[in-house]
């Protein structure tokens, strides 16, 4: 027997914020069929009239861009920056993909005997199921150019954070997306989860989490040769050379693991550092640790927040505990799921928190000696999401980006996400790619015709 509620928890107090009723497996098909009997008026929406339903949600969005912000902060933790971030990032992307409906071109392809067309058709229903670190952007880089590109999207959120999407959801309505074109439903990953993965009118699954349940997703899709991208976890490497600006890289290297508590599927969890500077680095990083401020996720000063859940900060605690650390920054006293941010000294590549994605605010260093040294100890992972290169070297910087095995790098900066540009991991980081140009076409198909004698 599956429970019916779930208690939604501030992690910031511990304090329960409301109970939501989670979806049962028949409500779920419910909705999903409803999502089918909404698709083929969605289709026949005009671009023009779907582009501008598109920028009318963006524009709903902005107009309860605080309210959302406040609910992430109460709800994930969440800085208030980071989450005014996130809220906005949901309307840029909203709007980028209004853009869609009507430039989504298909190809005239010279071939004798007739004319050949191609199109992009919608693959039809969307299941779109999405973890707890970022609820709302992760949410809108698969329903944004899903619905942008013609299909309906029924979202699924993590049990820990559904709030943010079932306002989402309301605001899409507000908007005038039509009944059952996006629809959300909170519920458990065992039940609704894997509901969009059986459900034979699920033509796609576009799933964000961890590798363990990425991997099940992929066997489960692979019985109906479902469609599916996935977005998984990481373990990637923030690589300094002696050459870069150190105070720069300094500066940055904490908000390249600590944001967002290290709950972050891009944290730079591993930092390694040219020897002949190392100890310079480190000494700098420590002073940069232990200067972030670590403060209720409300307060507009706040660098970092706390941990999702008591069970994440046990997890967490339980590799510091095994770690060399270096050095600790601070986090509150009382309620609330807090660690401080931590530095580690990593000596053997084998050791466990050098090779599991941690998902807490826990970073190991590590001396490399040459540029071959730091690529190939970079490479050492199962896993292939993100990574930065700081060096003022633009030559050294290009060679070693090409070398890495990653989808997200970046030069002389730790951030890994534009919208304007491709976002996905190599390896076992995940499969596809999501925002940027491309991404509507991950919810197509294309279709090609043939007209003889024309
Ligand atoms: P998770 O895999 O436990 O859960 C993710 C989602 O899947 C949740 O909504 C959950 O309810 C659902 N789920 C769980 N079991 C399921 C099942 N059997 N069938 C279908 N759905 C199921 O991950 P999490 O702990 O919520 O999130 C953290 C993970 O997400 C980390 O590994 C992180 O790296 C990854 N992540 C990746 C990206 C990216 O873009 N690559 C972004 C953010 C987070």
């Amino acid at each position: 027997m599956h429970p019916t509620n779930f208690t939604v928890v501030d992690p910031a107090t511990g304090q329960t914020i409301r109970e939501v009723e989670l979806t049962s497996l028949e409500d779920t098909d419910r909705v999903i069929e409803r999502a089918q009997e909404a698709l083929p008026a969605w289709r026949a929406v005009t671009p023009g009239e779907r582009a501008s339903l598109l920028r009318r949600f963006a524009a709903v969005v902005d107009d309860h861009l605080e309210e959302l912000a406040a609910l992430e902060v109460e709800n994930a933790g969440h800085t208030v920056g980071n989450a005014r971030w996130e809220a906005g990032n949901v309307r840029d992307v909203l709007n980028y993909y209004s853009a869609t409906p009507e430039r989504l071109m298909g190809r005239q392809i010279p071939v004798p005997g007739g004319v050949n067309v191609t199109f992009h058709e919608p693959v039809g229903v969307v299941g779109v199921i999405v973890p707890w670190n970022f609820p709302m952007p992760l949410a809108a880089w698969s329903f944004a150019p899903a619905l942008a590109a013609g299909n309906t999207v029924v979202l699924k959120p993590a049990e820990l954070t559904p709030l943010t999407a079932m306002r989402l959801e309301e605001l899409g309505r507000t908007a005038g997306i039509p009944e059952g074109v996006f629809s959300v439903v909170p519920g458990s990953g065992p039940v609704v989860g894997e509901r969009f993965v059986t459900h034979p009118l699920v033509r796609k699954v576009a799933f964000t989490g961890s590798t363990a349940v990425g991997k099940r997703i992929m066997a489960g899709c692979a019985e109906q040769v479902k469609r599916v991208t996935l977005e998984l976890g990481g373990k990637s490497a923030n690589i300094i050379f002696a050459d870069a600006d150190l105070e720069r890289a300094a500066a940055s290297a904490p908000y390249a693991v600590f944001d967002n508590a290290g709950q972050d599927c891009c944290a730079r969890s591993r930092i390694l550092v040219e020897r002949s500077v190392f100890d310079e680095f480190v000494g700098k990083l420590v002073t940069a640790v232990q200067r972030l401020r670590v403060l209720h996720p409300a307060d507009p000063t706040s660098e970092m927040g706390p941990l999702i859940s008591a069970k994440q900060r046990d997890m967490v605690q339980g590799y510091i505990s095994q770690a060399d650390v270096v050095a600790q920054g601070t986090a509150p006293d009382g309620e609330g799921f807090w660690l401080p941010p931590t530095v580690a000294h990593v000596t053997d590549p084998a050791d466990r928190i050098w090779r599991e994605e941690v998902f807490g605010p826990l970073v190991g260093v590590m001396p490399f000696d040459d540029e071959d040294e730091a690529v190939a100890l970079a490479n050492d992972t199962e896993y292939g999401l993100a990574g930065s290169v700081y060096t003022s070297d633009l030559g050294r910087a290009l060679r070693v980006v090409r070398r890495i095995d990653a989808g997200a790098l970046s030069v002389n900066t730790h951030t890994s996400v534009r919208y304007w540009t491709p976002f996905g991991g190599f390896k076992q980081s995940g499969l596809g790619r999501e925002l940027g140009p491309d991404a509507p076409q991950a919810f197509t198909e294309e279709k090609n015709v043939f007209l003889a004698d024309v």
